[in-house]
């Protein structure tokens, strides 16, 4: 017999008993199966005290998800609106505090149930909501609750703090590392993942971005360590991913840095009302911990914040302009005098040039602002950059090829562990194979499936191996490159030079280029600041433009102005090439020519109407039809309609279009006929 048993009435009994079962985690519900089990054990209790089966109705919909807040656990709402009908007259819950965990939403149901006279049951005893005490004592137990789990969390995550300010929380940590028997972060014992990740920043150095790493490890595999679930902790391998690559390259674990506090779940709540949180990630001085030199580094902090500082330059959506395929060679790093903006390259064949307003929807030009051609700025800037570069870098030069040759060295070392590693386990399943009793058939033909399997993978990385030794352009000898590097010029001029290598080079020097407006159209001054903070300026001539190179001369324009306003098109064009005239483009005027000329520059139109003449307009206008009706009147269709420009129309046109407008008067409208 439960406390307060004798607050159920009859009036409670007719309603239903609703069993409302809840646990918090999927991790509770497959391991706290016994509370699972009383909680269901609750309807049992509801017909003892008098519900009938039929009315005790079980809702568990909300099994495994958490209770801080309503969102999402559709039978704590289901509960919340049954109560609301009235159709309720008992809620069943293990505890009351276990409704709802969330003090707010579990106050909002207690409201309810009291306005609908909706008793609640827990193993302590029964509550009615009229009641003041009972009202009291269900509020202090909520609270009491909720207090419970902030000292709980509070104790918990105190030690975790605690822990991680030492450098001693254990956490899972990234590919390459393992933990050792003392708990020690050491390197992977495994030499091909360990191989694995360092090539991806020896990718990095080479490619200068996570896409790039990814795109040299196409086909390749990568190392991944399981979290959780039924591989935990097992080596797995799989692709390198952007993503995956990104990670890898920001994550200061990489450098040796034990670092806790680097990301936090932020909460926001939508438009909708719901809440959401979402893991950030932290800005550098954001973070907890930093431990420099906790364990060994795959790359130095230098390297890392380098890198940082590299895929901050890439992200084009922050507004970075990193080096592009093109060949405008200042492009990302060339700005505008005039208005102060960053210039865009636009390619277009054979004549690139740098502008600062085009595609730029809220942006006009300024008076001094100047679209100038690639080609002129480039070539100055080259010059002054090989010019700037001395022999010294030789020995610069020199130590990089080496760098290159270690690294060809590493990347082909990955492929042989992996053909080492695949040999070892061919070896295995050999062995085991070779130690089966004959008689165990069974057992043997699994072996021997396994065997032909693991030489399946051997035969594989061997070809991986092969591939990735073809696949590498031997270096050209020592003598070879101290040759080239002493000739740059030659160098930068290869074809076998790409645009990006360009970029970066000059980038490497020269930190931003600037095209000063002057009152000289006819010369473009570049201001060139080199990193080392000097700055020069260059001066080249402009070239001509388009336009300028074909405006016709004013002999022409004379001319025509005198004759054109007697002649058509045709016979101003004979009497400009008779005068020993050409057009802009050197050609000898025809009667379009003569067209575009009259058009162009407004000569107006020949009076050439006899007496009694009309043109196709006046036809239009006396008939009241549009002028293009006229002239397919004079052109009928389906003849073909000139693209000419109309001729003036002349007697015995209008006698046609006459002819033609009797055969077709439907087409007439009403006035006109
Ligand atoms: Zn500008």
């Amino acid at each position: 017999m439960l406390r307060g048993e004798s607050k159920i009435t009859t009036s409670h009994l007719r309603r239903l008993a609703i069993i409302y079962v809840r646990q918090s985690t999927l991790a509770q519900v497959r391991g706290n199966t016994e509370s699972t089990a009383r909680q269901y054990g609750l309807a049992g209790d509801a017909a003892r005290m008098g519900w009938a089966a039929s009315a005790i109705e079980v809702i568990d919909a909300d099994l495994g998800i958490s209770g801080r807040s309503a969102d999402n656990r559709a039978g704590f709402k289901e509960v919340v609106a049954r109560v609301c009908l009235g159709e309720v007259g008992a809620i069943f819950g293990l505890e009351v505090s276990r409704l709802a965990r969330s003090n707010a939403d579990l106050s909002k149901l207690l409201e309810l149930a009291r306005l609908t006279e909706t008793l609640v049951i827990d193993t302590d005893g029964v509550y009615d909501l009229a009641d003041f005490n009972d009202r009291i004592l269900l509020g202090l137990k909520g609270q009491m609750s909720e207090a419970e789990l902030h000292i709980l969390a509070g104790r918990l995550q105190g030690a975790r703090r605690a822990a991680a300010a030492r450098g001693d929380l254990r956490v899972p940590l990234p590919v390459g590392y393992v933990y050792d028997d003392e708990g020690a972060t050491v390197m992977d014992p495994d030499e091909e993942v360990r191989a694995a990740v360092a090539d991806v920043f020896a990718a990095f150095a080479t490619t200068g971005s996570a896409y790039g790493v990814a795109g040299t490890f196409d086909g390749r595999r990568f190392p991944k360590r399981a979290y959780g679930g039924p591989w935990a902790g097992e080596l797995r391998w799989g692709r390198l991913t952007y993503s995956r690559a990104h990670d890898i390259l920001t994550n200061p674990a990489y450098a040796g840095t034990y670092v806790s506090g680097r990301f936090r779940s932020r909460r926001a709540v939508l438009p909708d009302g719901t809440i959401h949180s979402r893991t950030v990630e932290l800005l550098r001085p954001e973070w907890a911990t930093v431990f420099a030199g906790h364990h060994p580094g795959y790359i130095t902090w230098e390297t890392f914040l380098a890198t940082e500082a590299r895929l901050v330059a890439n992200q084009t959506s922050a507004g970075a302009r990193p080096p592009r395929e093109g060949g405008a060679l200042c492009q990302g790093i060339i700005y505008c005098g005039g208005c102060g903006r960053a210039m865009t390259a636009h390619y277009s064949v054979g004549n690139d040039y740098y502008d600062c307003a085009q595609s730029r929807a809220n942006h006009t030009r300024t008076s001094s602002c100047r679209s100038v051609q690639a080609a002129r700025v480039d070539a100055a800037v080259a010059g002054l950059l090989l010019g700037a570069i001395s022999g010294d870098e030789l020995a610069l030069a020199l130590a990089a090829t080496d760098e290159v040759t270690a690294r060809r060295a590493r990347s082909t070392r990955a492929g042989e562990l992996a053909v080492e590693r695949a040999r070892y386990q061919a070896d295995r399943a050999e062995r085991a194979l070779l130690a089966v009793e004959p008689e165990n058939r069974l057992v043997a033909r699994s072996l021997e499936n396994r065997l032909e399997a693991r030489l399946g993978e051997l035969a594989e990385a061997e070809a991986a191996l092969a591939t990735q030794r073809t696949a590498i352009v031997p270096l050209p000898p020592r003598a070879e490159i101290e040759a080239a590097v002493a000739n740059l010029g030659q160098l930068w001029a290869a074809p076998t030079t790409s645009h990006r290598d360009r970029k970066r080079l000059l980038r490497t020097l020269i930190a931003d280029i600037t095209l000063i407006p002057g009152p000289d159209h006819a010369k473009v001054r570049i201001g060139v600041r080199w990193h080392a903070g000097t700055t020069e300026e260059l001066i080249v001539q402009r070239p001509h433009r388009v336009y300028e190179d074909r405006r016709t001369t004013t002999d022409v324009l004379a001319l025509a102005r005198r004759l054109g306003p007697e002649m058509d098109n045709a016979t101003l064009a004979g009497a400009l090439n008779t005068a020993g005239h050409r057009t802009a483009t050197g050609r000898a005027f025809d009667a379009n020519a003569a067209s575009s000329l009259r058009r162009y520059h407004k000569l107006g139109a020949p009076e050439l109407l006899d007496a009694g003449e009309l043109t196709a307009g006046d036809v239009a206008r006396r008939l009241g039809v549009t002028t293009s009706t006229v002239t397919t009147w004079v052109h009928p269709w389906p003849a073909p309609r000139s693209k000419r420009p109309l001729q003036p129309l002349v007697h015995p046109l209008l006698a046609r279009a006459r002819a033609n407008l009797a055969r077709l008067p439907h087409r007439l409208p009403p006035s006109a006929r």
